[in-house]
């Protein structure tokens, strides 16, 4: 592994920006067949959002064993450098022949760190826990979650207390924290860059009518994949958030945000299949629990659509065709009301639930970000690429909102078009 280490580069070398599923598929294919790559993340860590599922659709197994496969291919390769707390600050040339600056924002711990976790027990600041959505607390130097890649602690510099505090520095026998480590530029020379920059949860505080923020027993769909993580702040078990209460009602609101012209105004093509996935981990911990779906549309193209079946077939599962309209809560008991017009009987419906779920959709982080201006976006901020003279691709989630398995397809691909701007000059 070559982490943050001076490094050769040139034109016959592609630059990564984002160390998600796509990020690291493209990544490993083109250094798999010869060529020289840099991942950019700006996280402390690899993996994406990936990182923080707790079962894949539709085989619901653990997506970290598919980030494990490729942390093992970027091990095993020395064609691959990577950097975290890593971003692009400026990109100038052309096609087969970019210079770019990177920044490498400070991690104020160094590659002296074994992870021994003594640091965490002297420092006396507890931050929100970001990874879990606030769900938790952290220290102010953490390990950014149980199977981090790298496997190195971090400081939030917001919560630290700094110099005058330094007990994880008196604590540290491997001299591996540096509080006043400054951040740093170095310039690469590459001739394609990958932008796999991925995607945010849409803010669900910007949705009035469903009552998240101002609620707490209404979480996002993210939030609930961190809920049923073995590693996430309840150790896996589903628990209400007001009263970590274990629930026997429970309902899933969609198209929270998507396809509504005053939010996103496309579909975000996997909360359907995400909330039916969760609608699985509700009933493996709670064989009894009511599981309500309030749906516009349910979107499980090809082959989900037997996953749909299968969640289907489940007698306490019951899905309700109609857009939320409105939730109150009772302020007794903390149960939620939600409240809808079925399309199908014209009937207004109303369900007193324990919990809510918001299917939250998939904005672009390339929206908040400054591209160069080789690179062109659409309305909603989305890369599109224009792959007849350019070098610069969009993969996955920069893309549009799609699956892994469309992701890890599109960045195979995306490898392909870069080399080509190498061995076609
Ligand atoms: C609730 C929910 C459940 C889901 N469950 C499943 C599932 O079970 N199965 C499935 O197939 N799909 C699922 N998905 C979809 C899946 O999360 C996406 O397909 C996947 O995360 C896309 O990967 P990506 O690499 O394109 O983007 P991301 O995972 O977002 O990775 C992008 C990376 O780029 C980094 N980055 C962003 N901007 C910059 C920058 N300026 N500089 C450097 N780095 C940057 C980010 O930090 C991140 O590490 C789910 C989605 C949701 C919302
Ligand atoms: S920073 Fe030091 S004390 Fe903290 S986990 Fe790393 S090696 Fe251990
Ligand atoms: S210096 Fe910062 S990170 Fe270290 S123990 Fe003090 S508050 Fe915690």
């Amino acid at each position: 592994m070559a982490e943050e280490k001076k490094m050769p580069s040139g034109t016959n070398s592609v630059l990564v920006v984002g160390g998600g599923i796509s990020g690291l598929t493209a990544a490993v294919e083109a250094a798999e067949v010869g060529y020289e790559v840099f991942i950019v993340e700006k996280n402390p860590y690899l993996g994406g959002r990936v990182a923080q599922m707790t079962k894949y659709f539709p085989k619901l197994c653990p997506p970290y064993c598919g980030l494990e496969i490729n942390f093992r291919r970027i091990k095993d390769n020395n064609r691959i450098r990577f950097f975290t707390c890593a971003e692009v600050e400026n990109v100038s040339g052309q096609r087969g022949d970019y210079n770019v600056t990177i920044r490498l924002n400070p991690r104020y711990v160094n590659e002296n760190c074994t992870s021994c976790g003594e640091c965490i027990k002297v420092c006396p600041v507890e931050r929100d826990n970001d990874f879990n959505f606030g769900m938790d607390k952290s220290k102010a130097i953490y390990l950014p979650h149980e199977m981090a890649f790298p496997m190195r602690y971090v400081i939030d510099m917001d919560a630290c207390l700094g110099e005058e505090c330094g007990k994880c520095v008196a604590a540290c026998k491997y001299d591996a924290i540096e509080l006043g480590m400054a951040s740093s530029t170095f310039d690469l020379k590459v001739a394609s860059i990958i932008w796999a920059t991925g995607w945010e949860p849409y803010d669900a505080t910007k949705i009035d009518n469903l009552g998240f923020g101002q609620y707490p027993n209404i979480i996002t769909n993210m939030m609930m994949e961190r809920l049923a993580s073995v590693n996430g702040p309840t150790q896996g078990k589903i628990l209400r958030p007001s009263d970590n209460k274990e629930i026997s009602s429970i309902a899933f609101v969609q198209c929270a945000g998507s396809r509504d012209e005053n939010h996103l105004p496309y579909c975000s093509y996997i909360c359907c299949m995400a909330s039916l996935k969760q609608a699985t981990y509700v009933r493996e911990q709670y064989p009894d629990a009511e599981i309500y779906v309030f749906y516009i549309d349910l979107r499980t193209p090809g082959r989900y659509e037997k996953f749909l079946n299968n969640v289907q077939a489940d007698e306490k599962v019951f899905f309700i065709k109609g857009k939320v309209a409105k939730v109150t809560e009772d302020p007794e008991t903390g149960n939620i009301t939600v409240e809808a017009e079925d399309a199908v009987s014209g009937r207004k419906v109303q369900k007193e639930v324990e919990m809510v779920v918001l299917a939250t959709g998939m904005a672009p982080s390339a929206a908040n970000m400054a591209l160069p201006d080789e690179i062109k976006v659409d309305e909603s901020g989305f890369i599109v690429n224009g792959l007849k003279d350019g070098g610069m691709f969009a993969v996955g989630c920069a893309k549009k909102p799609v699956d892994v398995v469309s992701c890890v397809e599109d960045s195979t691909g995306a490898a392909l078009k870069a080399i080509q701007t190498m061995v076609r000059r």
